[in-house]
């Protein structure tokens, strides 16, 4: 398809109405956050919108605050700020965020662009789904809330109605331990072969998932959450905090990979994502519960 010389136009609206007005009038515009996947495509030909919507300098997009419980995370805050201002309050999120890209990519790229590109392979929609976060889409009719579950529809393909903008991500504050784990085919700057979040929930005596780069979309591994939820339960290891018996660990990471339906690309086999799917779920499982043993909810204990 010829590409080259269709003409582009570019709108910065100062204010968020303003960008929800644009998106409603034209709904083809495509929003602009960090630009670390558009500007990718723009630069390959691989799309030429007509309207480029840029959100930088809407500063509600930039912000995050706790109320009742919970996280508002707006959806223009970098990697970078999730991991030095939230480590400690979403840890999950913050340990995924640290193995994004480079401190370059850190620096410019948004949970919310992860989200708008809806990656399988997004390294933000692991914890997302662990944590039972919620994403706000807004549109000059008011705002709703998706639940991450709900969110990835397709191979890069999100809910979002044409005239909606992602406005923030709501977390509930974690009662304990999450954890997060990639495999790539090396340490940096690299996309993910297979990826597994876990979150324990001590409160409610539960267990929560998020599988990625396993599937055609991010997905939670139901079936395994059942199991440990109950294994937990009826050995009483969430009052013990005994250690985990191995059969409960190896039966979560198998249960874990036949949540998945992983393909075979350049990037690894399925069969080579299956494996490692049931390994990183037995590996996060022994981290968070070993943090749980020693009363640690964030990360790095
Ligand atoms: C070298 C390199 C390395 C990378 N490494 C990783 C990695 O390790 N892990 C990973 O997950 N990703 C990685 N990426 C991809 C990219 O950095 C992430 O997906 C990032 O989160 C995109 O955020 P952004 O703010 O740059 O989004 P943008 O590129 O600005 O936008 C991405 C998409 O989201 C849409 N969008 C943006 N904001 C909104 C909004 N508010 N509402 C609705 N739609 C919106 C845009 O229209 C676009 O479709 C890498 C990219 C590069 C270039």
């Amino acid at each position: 398809m010829a590409l080259e010389g269709a003409a582009m136009e570019f709108i910065q609206p100062a204010s968020w109405s303003d960008a929800l007005a644009i998106k409603a009038a034209t709904p083809a515009a495509v929003p602009l956050a960090g630009g670390t996947d558009l500007m990718v495509e723009l630069n390959f030909d691989a799309r030429r919108p007509e309207l480029l919507l840029d959100l930088t300098r809407i500063t509600d997009l930039t912000e995050w605050d706790r109320a009742d419980g919970r996280l508002r995370l707006g959806a223009g805050v970098t990697y970078t700020r999730v991991i030095h201002e939230l480590g400690g309050v979403l840890p999950g999120l913050a340990m995924a965020a640290r193995t994004v890209g480079s401190p370059q990519i850190r620096n410019r790229g948004t949970v919310g662009g992860n989200l708008g590109t809806a990656s399988p392979a997004g390294d933000s929609h692991p914890p997302l789904l662990a944590g039972e976060a919620s994403i706000e889409a807004a549109s000059v009719h008011g705002t709703r809330m998706i639940s991450a579950a709900d969110f990835y529809t397709g191979v890069k393909a999100n809910a979002l109605a044409p005239d909606e903008l992602i406005a923030a991500i709501h977390a509930p504050l974690p009662s304990g331990p999450e954890q997060f784990s990639k495999i790539g085919t090396r340490n940096a700057m690299v996309i993910a072969v297979a990826a597994f979040s876990l979150a324990l929930h001590p409160d409610r005596k539960e267990v929560s998932t998020g599988i990625g780069s396993a599937a055609p979309t991010p997905r939670r591994a139901m079936a395994a959450e059942a199991f440990l939820t109950g294994a937990l339960d009826e050995d009483g290891l969430w009052g013990s905090r005994a250690d985990l018996p191995e059969t409960i660990s190896a039966e979560f990471g198998r249960l874990v990979a036949t949540a998945a339906a992983p393909i075979d690309d350049v990037r690894g086999t399925a069969a080579y994502r299956l494996h490692s799917l049931t390994v990183l779920a037995r590996r996060t499982l022994a981290w968070a519960w070993r943090d749980y043993q020693h009363g640690d909810l964030t990360e790095g204990g």
